[in-house]
């Protein structure tokens, strides 16, 4: 019953994906993510917000001015409206005697492994929303990669949504070779691997400092627009 009303009411306030992880097979990569903060809770519950089709494909165009302020705004935006549905309906489970834990769907916590206090991604991905891809974001098959993520950490009784999806990669590369500073290996995903198998996040993020530097508003995003799964336009 609480299944599904928490559903009900995360679309009732915007939510487009939702979903419930059991997070039993991750705990030590949790706690060693993000500490004693986001340790202990056996479940979470995934919230997601499509990014729409008309902002995200004019990101070949990111260097103009308007495409750029559109993104930011759009990405900015979407952020904040996943943590306002996390918020309340972490108020809601608190109401009915559970804990609830949001996570902040943008906040940088470990400025050293370039990560948050705890994976969007790892939730989405153990409720069954979709697969990680070469670009090591989620991909769903609906939208691809054009959606963000929130989460909420939870001990209430609720049941998980589904398992990991297989990886529908194949032998794609399109994210591989559209990234202008080569961040990504190409290689699939792998549970036990560490992301640097995959990614060079370092590479990413100089790239949009150097973006700033040149005085410009850092905006990249190719690896989402480029995704075959999501690009109905190539
Ligand atoms: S945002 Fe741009 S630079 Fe960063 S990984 Fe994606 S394609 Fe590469
Ligand atoms: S572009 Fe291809 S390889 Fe990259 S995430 Fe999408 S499907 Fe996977």
């Amino acid at each position: 019953m609480l299944d599904e009303q928490l559903d009900e009411f995360a679309r009732e306030l915007g939510a487009n994906f939702y979903g419930v992880a059991d997070l039993s097979s991750a705990s030590d990569y949790i706690k060693n993510q993000g500490g004693n903060i986001v340790t202990g809770y056996p479940t979470a519950i995934s919230i997601g917000i499509r990014l729409l089709d008309t902002v995200v494909d004019e990101l070949p165009n990111r260097f103009e001015k308007s495409v750029a302020v559109a993104y930011k705004h759009h990405y900015d935006i979407t952020n904040l409206r996943l943590d306002l549905i996390t918020s309340r309906i972490s108020s809601v489970l608190q109401m009915d005697g559970h804990k609830a834990l949001p996570i902040p769907s943008s906040e940088r916590y470990d400025d050293k492994r370039i990560c948050a206090v705890f994976s969007h991604k790892l939730a989405a991905y153990l409720a069954g929303l979709g697969w990680i891809g070469k670009n090591c974001l989620l991909i769903t098959p609906e939208a691809g990669p054009r959606v963000r993520w929130s989460t909420i950490l939870t001990n209430a009784p609720i049941n998980p949504t589904g398992k990991p999806m297989t990886d529908g990669c194949d032998d794609c590369t399109k994210c591989v070779d559209t990234c202008p500073v080569s961040a990504f290996t190409g290689e699939k995903f792998r549970k036990d691997d560490d992301r640097e198998v995959r990614y060079d996040a370092r590479k990413c993020e100089r790239y949009f400092e150097i973006m700033e530097e040149a005085d410009k508003i850092p905006v990249c995003g190719l690896c989402i627009y480029n995704c075959t799964v999501g690009n109905k336009l190539e």
